[in-house]
């Protein structure tokens, strides 16, 4: 199949924060110090290189920016500052939009303002919605829980079930766009169907423990990341599953609130822990924050914090006050979750657990049909030219003659 090339693809990606990419001379140093890279999967110079190509359709077939847990040892490697990491970074946004069928997730990437005007107007628009609904279904402000509660749990539930429906189904289509380029359509090799069941515990693993990026050598970094991740899933599956104990009260219900307290204090340290590192830039995967990372942070802190003060406030019977907080709160959590999780930095949750769990399909897929790991014309990117293992590849200091 012939490669399309997009002279504009480096422009378009610096939109995505891909700022300094130009500068690489392809000398090796980042994927030789990637302790993710290796033979068959090789980046991040490789990624790069097709980037500047222009092949952009290259860049859909690769799965190599997935792999990528930012732990930034190859920018602080890199002797030319062009930042590889970010670009990975950057790569993953990209990719995000091209998985997206709606376009807009490639707005909101390009766009902070365009991002922040659609939380804007989807939050008022929930928050309004629902006081409309309890003002309108004759239910008094003053009563939280309970059948006649200003907004009833089955009420919530229901619309938090048909939420969830429209974001998996967004989720669903955009991971099949996914699948289909990177290995459905069998760019490196046809997969045999044992292969994907062989496979399929490695998605709960890496979705759960998120072993890979522990292998970073980026301790804190990636327990703050873990901590983040498994407080929202924990909040998620009882406000799913629990929430008539979670709104029920004053008194409180150890079984469900427990939990939520927990996960509830773990969700606001790590993403409080998170915007310090991105403000104070102390550990290199945060001296580099696109305008996305600070939105979904602060959406998170605003969303935490309301859901606290809801919750507070019901349990010292200030119920009038509880049920304000609850409408704020629901006007932060409906577009945190509606923008966020199918065309935002959220959907990251799906988007790497299945791209791990496809390379190691893949890897498997060629160990059966004996196919030599590194063997150019498997490669993705379809770049033919050698591509320095991270054993051979050898720093270079000086940039050739005729570089920038
Ligand atoms: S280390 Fe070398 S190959 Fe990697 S980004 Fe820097 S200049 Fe490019
Ligand atoms: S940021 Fe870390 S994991 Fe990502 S490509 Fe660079 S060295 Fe590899």
């Amino acid at each position: 199949m012939a490669t399309r090339v997009d002279p504009k693809l480096m422009l378009d990606l610096e939109k995505f924060g891909a700022h300094d990419a130009r500068k690489c001379y392809q000398c090796g140093t980042c994927t030789a110090v990637c302790p993710h890279a290796d033979e068959l999967w090789s980046f991040p110079r490789k990624p790069i290189q097709t980037a500047r190509l222009g092949f952009a359709d290259r860049l859909d077939q690769s799965l190599e920016p997935w792999l990528c847990y930012y732990c930034g040892d190859c920018s602080e490697r890199c002797p030319r500052g062009a930042e590889p990491g970010e670009m990975m970074m950057s790569l993953r946004r990209w990719l995000t939009s091209r998985y997206d069928i709606t376009g807009l997730s490639r707005l909101f990437y390009r766009s902070g303002a365009a991002e922040v005007l659609a939380m804007v107007l989807v939050g008022l628009a929930a928050a309004g919605g629902f006081l409309a609904y309890g003002l309108l279904s004759g239910h008094r402000l003053g009563t939280y829980d309970g059948p006649h509660a200003f907004l009833p749990w089955h009420v919530i539930h229901r619309f938090d079930w048909s939420m969830a429906g429209v974001l998996t189904f967004f989720l669903a289509i955009n991971s099949s766009r996914m699948w289909w380029w990177t290995t459905g359509s069998g760019p490196r090799v046809k997969v045999p169907l044992s292969a994907y069941f062989k496979k399929l515990p490695l998605i709960p693993l890496q979705f759960f423990t998120q072993s890979r990026y522990a292998a970073c050598g980026r301790k804190r970094s990636y327990l703050v990341h873990l901590g983040l991740m498994l407080s929202y899933v924990t909040l998620f599956v009882l406000i799913m599953f629990f929430l008539h104990r979670m709104q029920s009260g004053p008194a409180i219900d150890w079984r469900v609130h427990g939990l939520g307290y927990l996960a509830g204090l773990g969700l606001l340290v790590t993403v409080i822990v998170s915007l310090r590192g991105r403000a104070t830039q102390a550990a290199p995967l945060d001296r580099r924050s696109h305008e996305s990372d600070w939105i979904f942070l602060v959406m998170l802190l605003l969303t935490a914090l309301t859901g606290f003060t809801q919750h507070v406030l019901h349990r010292v019977g200030l119920d009038v006050a509880a049920n304000v907080a609850y409408v704020v709160h629901l006007g932060f959590v409906v577009p945190l979750l509606v923008l966020e999780v199918p065309f935002g930095k959220w959907s990251h949750m799906v988007y790497r657990p299945l791209a791990l769990y496809l390379a190691e399909v893949q890897r498997e897929a060629l160990a059966v049909r004996g196919v030599p790991a590194r063997q150019p014309a498997e490669l993705p990117s379809g770049i033919r030219t050698p591509i320095p293992s991270p054993a051979a590849a050898e720093p270079v200091t000086a940039p050739p003659a005729g570089l920038p």
